[in-house]
């Protein structure tokens, strides 16, 4: 690991101080920062300390039988209150994300500038956080698994209950594609060990996240397939992009699209896959890459985004068919090849 433990129980020292905690993560939140945001939550609980979940956005359907979704604040819905408790906290945690505009620019400004003292825990790569204390490793699968580590190396497994460990399973299980990933240790399957010891329902967990399809989710993931899958000639490379008018008849809901882009690097000889798609904002992308193919830089240099060597993602402002042409000139001219 590249923290040592004694951090952990300098960080637990002034968790326990705390009067006012706040616990932030990334936009459009997926498995492992409300995994760990939750578990967390219920673990500072169990300390008997006031803590509040702050999140940019609404997560998607796909996790709406989480029983404590209700537990988190919504920057979105409800700023005030949010940029309230930003202000009142006299400590951030801040999970699963390496760079406050993650946030988004309001929220992350609120959170840098706050006076509260941060604590990043994180595993993305180049963190731009300057927190003094961090429980920070790139090497591990997820956040989840550092919230564990948390735990643990603080002397509180004892505290570690079913609810908490069904969070740090969501997020454990959601970041590892279920402990599929090169990111996955045998660190990894020793806290799931713990996490099933506890009696959690990992099937159920399971059956939520990957049984769960709506029948316009089906069909426009299968449009996305037959109608607008370009594989580009001569190049490994796969891309899919929607417009907001094709996503519309197919009652596009957030999180939809989950795992398409996974779907498109499942083709054989496929090495780099890319989605574009397009909101009210301007176009999110998402790359999955394998082997010697890596897409952080990629999303990093040219899509002002950033992510992990084999899973990132971007945002463009230009025209779908700008931002797709520009994609295709920087990786067919071999950019991102290690
Ligand atoms: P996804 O494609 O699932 O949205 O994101 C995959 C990974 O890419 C995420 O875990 C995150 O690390 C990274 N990522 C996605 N979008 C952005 C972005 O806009 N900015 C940065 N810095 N990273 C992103
Ligand atoms: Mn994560």
């Amino acid at each position: 690991m590249t923290f040592n433990p004694q951090i952990i129980q300098d960080i637990h020292e002034i968790v326990l101080k705390a009067e006012k905690i706040v616990i932030v993560s990334h936009k459009s939140p997926d498995g492992d920062s409300l995994g760990s945001s939750l578990g967390l939550f219920h673990f500072l609980k169990k300390l008997k300390l006031n803590v509040t979940i702050c999140h940019p956005d609404r997560s998607s359907y796909i996790y709406k039988w989480l029983e404590d979704i209700k537990e988190i604040l919504i920057f979105e819905d409800d700023s005030d209150k949010v940029l309230e408790k930003i202000s009142n906290a006299d400590l951030i945690f801040c999970l699963d994300f390496n760079a406050f505009d993650r946030l988004g620019v309001e929220l992350g400004s609120a959170v840098e500038n706050s006076k509260a003292e941060k604590i990043l825990l994180d595993h993305h790569q180049n963190p731009t956080i300057n927190s003094a204390h961090r429980i920070w490793d790139n090497t591990r699968a997820s956040t989840s698994e550092l919230i564990f580590d948390f735990i643990e190396y603080s002397n509180n497994l004892n505290l570690l209950d079913e609810k908490i460990a069904r969070y740090l399973y969501l997020g454990i299980m959601t970041d590892t594609g279920s402990f599929r990933f090169q990111s996955v240790s045998a660190r990894t399957h020793q806290i799931i060990c713990d996490l099933l010891k506890t009696g959690l329902n990992h099937t159920e967990i399971h059956e939520n996240i990957y049984d769960s399809n709506t029948l316009d989710r089906i069909k426009l993931k299968s449009f996305a397939i037959v109608e607008k899958l370009e594989i580009i000639n001569d190049f490994p490379i796969g891309v899919i992009t929607l417009l907001k008018t094709e996503l519309k008849r197919f009652n596009f809901q957030k999180g939809d699209t989950e795992g398409l882009v996974n779907m498109i690097l499942s083709i054989e000889n496929i090495k780099i896959a890319a989605i574009f798609i397009e909101n009210d904002e301007g176009i999110k992308i998402s790359f999955r890459s394998k082997g010697n193919y890596f897409v952080n830089e990629l999303a990093y240099k040219y899509f002002n985004g950033g992510g992990h060597k084999y899973a990132a993602g971007g945002f463009s402002n230009q025209k779908m068919e700008e931002a797709v042409s520009k994609f295709k000139e920087i990786v067919c001219s071999g950019f991102y090849e290690k």
